[in-house]
């Protein structure tokens, strides 16, 4: 096997190139996590969450895949028997769905084509129908992060409250937080699950949930057995500092530096940069896409992911050879088409800590691994995203 100099381009959607200053910040020795010196940071990372969830209400972490927080919102707010609704956008919006019956809750599907956003007008018929009240929660993923499409949770939430429904809002920003905007009070959201290698840019393991008092009262009332999860003993007496076994320390000295990270850019201007590599990539896929080659999955522009794009290759070639290629020969991390979609799809990720030379440099790479892979596509993908970054705001 060859082996590989120079940087690795990591342009998976989750996990996320890890900057150097996280790096560094995670490369210290451990301290008391009882003590006064670590609950500084905890507050101060409590805090700097807040403003990225915009939030006022409380926020809980967990030592944790991002399963876990989906799992935490499940079984502090259901009992068994109890209905939900989810929301089908792709496979994350499914797997959720798949947790929840799992814990002996009623799952209802409302189904909807992966290629394009949820409709809120469909919800809110649905809401409408459930006159008794049964289904207690919508459970929506804002990001896609398997099909690469982004849905419009203000307008979810227009529904919910046009249907004069009680039923508690759960999203999984997973895969936008900190990368695509999301207002947790404004969007009357009840639970926001999220993880800490996205748009965070820190390693695997750490994860999050928002939880608003509707969803404390909820949570009081929940009949699920709990014990690592149960938000009833992290809102404990130390409230926010306390932590079910010993607390992540190193990821507390990451999250405080990416937090940090964040304010400097500001989260609009994070937004702003986000959209600018993600159209870059829509460029150079809209030029593949000649002579019947790859296309955007997501067909909508409005709903196009900024923080990934899947890109679908023509029917009789295989995604996996593309991303194989890019990889071996030229070093550069994709991600792949999950359960329908594999062979299918590869997905690019353009979310965390990113640069145009970065994201030119993949799109180059691809570009190649389908010339080199025999797949049709029209020549000069990269040259529009040049175009359009030289231009564009
Ligand atoms: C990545 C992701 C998950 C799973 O998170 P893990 O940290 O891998 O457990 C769930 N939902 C969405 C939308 C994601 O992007």
């Amino acid at each position: 096997m060859a082996v590989s100099r120079g940087y690795h381009f990591y342009q998976n959607p989750g996990p996320t190139n890890i900057p150097d200053r996280v790096l560094r910040a995670m490369d210290r020795g451990a301290i008391d996590f009882t003590g006064a010196q670590f609950k500084a940071i905890a507050e101060e990372c409590f805090a700097g969450l807040k403003r990225v969830f915009k939030t006022e209400q409380t926020i809980l972490a967990y030592t944790a895949s991002g399963h876990g927080a989906w799992e935490a919102a499940l079984v502090n707010l259901f009992s068994p028997g109890d209905k939900v609704l989810v929301v089908e956008s792709g496979y994350f919006s499914l797997n959720w769905g798949m947790r929840a019956e799992a814990f002996g809750l009623e799952v209802e599907t409302l189904p909807n084509d992966w290629r394009s956003a949820v409709s809120p007008a469909k919800l809110e018929t649905r809401l409408r129908e459930d006159r008794e009240h049964a289904l207690k929660a919508v459970l929506v993923v804002h990001n896609e992060t398997s099909t690469g499409v982004l849905n419009d949770i203000a307008a979810l939430r227009r529904a919910i409250d046009a249907a004069k429904h009680p039923a508690l809002f759960l999203v999984d920003v997973i895969s936008s937080l900190g990368s695509m905007d999301f207002r947790m009070d404004e969007w009357g959201v009840d639970v926001v699950v999220a993880g800490s290698q996205k748009g965070l840019m820190l390693p695997t393991g750490m994860a999050f949930t928002g939880v608003s008092t509707r969803a404390i009262a909820a949570c009081a009332e929940a009949k699920l057995p709990r014990v690592y999860w149960d938000w009833r003993r992290l809102l404990g007496e130390a409230s926010q500092a306390y932590w079910n076994g010993t607390a992540p320390v190193h990821f507390f000295y990451g999250l405080q530096e990416a937090l940090r990270m964040i304010e400097e850019e500001g989260l609009d201007n994070i937004f702003v940069r986000h959209h600018r590599l993600a159209e870059a990539t829509r460029r150079a896929v809209r030029v593949w896409r000649q002579n019947d080659g790859p296309e955007i999955f997501a067909i909508d522009p409005r709903a196009q992911s900024d923080s990934i794009t899947a890109v679908q290759v023509p029917e009789g070639y295989d995604a996996d050879k593309v991303r194989q290629l890019c990889l071996d020969k030229f070093n550069v991390s994709l991600g792949g088409g999950l359960d329908r979609l594999k062979g299918h799809v590869f997905r690019i990720g353009h979310l965390g800590d990113l640069n145009e030379p970065m994201i030119l440099g993949s799109l180059a790479a691809i570009e190649m691994a389908l010339e080199l892979s025999g797949v049709p596509h029209g020549k000069g993908g990269v040259a529009a995203a040049m175009d359009y970054l030289v231009t564009a705001e």
